[in-house]
């Protein structure tokens, strides 16, 4: 359940621990992986919490939530769109998000590019892939990766920083280090193809975010670590 600043706190260290210790462990910086606190479900306090702790950003999954919260926050954070967006969201979700992780759909590329341009900004945005083949999850498959990057990168007011994926809910340990493995195979053969760094892999939440670490995330997005289990 959700509390007080102390007992953030104390999680927020112990998970930045964490990720220093896989970042150890694969012989990576602790400076090239961002923490981004999933303030889904939970108060506006939550947001003001991470902001209080220093962190730079925080992750909601449903555009309507996300628009309400910020607009009841004082607190000065990125706020970044992690959940699937339908295209009836699309304007919102670009002129209230810092950035969007869930871009799936050159339909969708195509509405944020309008808004994007009619708003006057350019709009961060992460390519979502469906990396574990997961039929229950969002996300282009990875053989249509390339065809959907190529149109995003052709929006003028749209900025690609890389990729995301949420790996597949499994018993099997095996599963999510191949599936970040993948994302990050895919990462380098599409900047590779299109000349450009795709810098971000976002992967990584509270049960997995050591394993996306070793595969090379530079976003791991993690609620329950830091605000305990979601009502
Ligand atoms: C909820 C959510 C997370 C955080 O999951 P935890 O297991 O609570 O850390 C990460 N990514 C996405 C896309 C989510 O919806």
């Amino acid at each position: 359940m959700f509390s007080n600043y102390e007992t953030f706190r104390e999680r927020a260290s112990a998970v930045q621990d964490r990720i220093a210790g896989a970042c150890r462990q694969a012989g990576r910086n602790p400076a090239e992986v961002q923490l981004l606190a999933v303030t889904k479900t939970q108060p506006p306090a939550a947001v003001e919490y991470a902001a209080r702790f220093g962190l730079a950003a925080v992750g909601e999954n449903r555009v309507q939530e996300g628009v309400d919260k910020r607009a009841q926050c004082a607190a000065v954070i990125r706020w970044e769109l992690i959940g699937h967006l339908q295209s009836n969201k699309a304007r919102l979700a670009a002129a209230h998000f810092d950035r969007v992780q869930s871009v799936d759909n050159p339909k969708l590329l195509l509405l944020l590019e309008r808004a994007a341009g009619e708003l006057g900004r350019r709009l961060p945005i992460l390519l979502q892939v469906n990396a574990g083949e997961d039929p229950d999850k969002f996300g282009v498959a990875p053989a249509e990766a390339a065809r959907l990057l190529e149109v995003a990168l052709s929006q003028p007011h749209l900025q690609v920083d890389g990729l995301m994926t949420i790996a597949p809910l499994t018993d099997d340990p095996a599963v999510a280090p191949r599936t970040f493995a993948r994302l990050r195979e895919l990462r380098d053969r599409l900047a590779a193809q299109g000349g450009v760094p795709l810098r971000d892999l976002s992967m990584g939440m509270t049960g997995d975010l050591a394993a996306a670490i070793a595969e090379g995330s530079t976003i791991v997005r993690v609620g329950t670590a830091l605000y305990g289990a979601r009502a």
